[in-house]
């Protein structure tokens, strides 16, 4: 039996809890061995907490960190790393950008794989920050001759190992299944959708994001 921890890093997305818990109950309906769903809650500033407090009632899978200010995607996700329990771990988005129904078909081909990335076929942001996001990819490939296709997808499964013993730093999670098969685990991408943001608004200049990520 497969024991999971969804790690969902969450800032300020108040109005996109309920449709996302909705969401996720949906997709992990079918799923046979343990679950917990790991928010990390990056500081946020309007009802977000609050919102995941409440929907942690009706549910004991769900857990919940929370930074007191607002630290980044990485810092949230570092954390969730940390706490998760599974032996499993899959990072989703909190905007509904990726598709909670999908965490299963990644998880299941764990089985042959340390990692699996997804890779947003029709991705569905400004053509600025596709381009942003090509140079990223691009230089970071030259740099180490890897050939991963879309880091920046927060669509990811992982086993538990691969996340251990990593060093931490901002924009980190970027480079992280390269930082990973450098360490001679096997990584694989698949397609994933992709879906216009929910509710509320990206919290990541894409100017930033690119300069950080080279
Ligand atoms: N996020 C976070 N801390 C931040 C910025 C974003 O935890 O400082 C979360 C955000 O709530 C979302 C995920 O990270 O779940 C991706 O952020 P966003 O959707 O803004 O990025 P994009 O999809 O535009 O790359
Ligand atoms: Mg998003």
């Amino acid at each position: 039996m497969q024991s999971l921890s969804i790690v969902i890093p969450v800032y300020n997305e108040e109005d996109n809890i309920a449709p996302l818990v909705a969401r996720i109950t949906e997709g992990m309906s079918g799923w046979q061995g343990t679950l917990e769903i790991l928010f990390v809650d990056d500081g946020s500033s309007d009802r977000t907490l609050e919102l995941l407090k409440e929907a942690q009632t009706r549910d004991a899978r769900f857990r919940i960190a929370h930074f007191q200010k607002n630290l980044g995607q990485t810092a949230a996700m570092a954390a969730g790393f940390r706490l998760a329990r599974g032996e499993t771990v899959v990072t989703i988005d909190a905007d509904l950008q990726n598709d909670p129904m999908e965490i299963p078909r990644l998880a299941g081909m764990l089985k042959d794989w340390d990692v699996v990335c997804g890779v947003r076929t029709r991705r569905k942001d400004t053509l600025w920050k596709r381009i942003s996001s090509r140079i990223g990819n691009g230089f970071r490939n030259w740099l180490t001759g890897d050939d991963i296709i879309d880091t920046g997808c927060t669509l990811k499964a992982y086993r538990r190992e691969c996340l251990d013993g990593l060093e931490r730093y901002k924009g980190m999670h970027r480079v992280l299944p390269t930082l990973i098969r450098m360490r001679g685990f096997r990584v694989t991408q698949v397609p994933v959708s992709h879906h216009l943001r929910h509710a509320c608004v990206t919290n990541d200049g894409t100017w930033g994001r690119l300069v950080k990520g080279l």
